[in-house]
């Protein structure tokens, strides 16, 4: 798996945004490369991101989750466990300040990855 490096920037730009409150976003694309951020409706706290996967569009493959941190610990709540075991096979978490850098990637166990950032 990979991911457009676009799509980390965009991540942190809105998480910045969101904050002090988490966003939460599916992660699509091809060939195993993550290209974009699918937006679908979430109730959001400043503790959790619950997703209304009810309303996927159809025709999207879905790798993932991003969300955000509103702390600087990138590490999975156990609401985060629960989420990734549901959604995908890669999860992105970006936390506390959003800088470059400012992230970690999981598997839907919930260890963590290494994924390559591509052009
Ligand atoms: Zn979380």
């Amino acid at each position: 798996m990979k991911v457009r490096r676009d799509v980390l920037r965009l991540a942190l730009e809105i998480a910045k945004e969101s904050y002090p409150n988490e966003f939460v976003a599916l992660l699509t694309g091809k060939r195993k490369i993550i290209e974009e951020l699918l937006f679908l409706p979430f109730d959001a706290g400043v503790s959790s991101a619950i997703i209304h996967m009810e309303m996927l569009p159809l025709g999207y493959r879905i790798y993932g989750t991003v969300h955000s941190h509103p702390s600087p610990s990138c590490k999975p709540s156990r609401a985060d466990l629960d989420m990734f075991a549901k959604h995908g096979v890669v999860h992105i978490i970006v936390c506390y300040p959003f800088e470059w850098g400012c992230w970690g990637f999981y598997d839907k166990n919930g260890k963590e990855v290494k994924i390559e950032i591509v052009d």
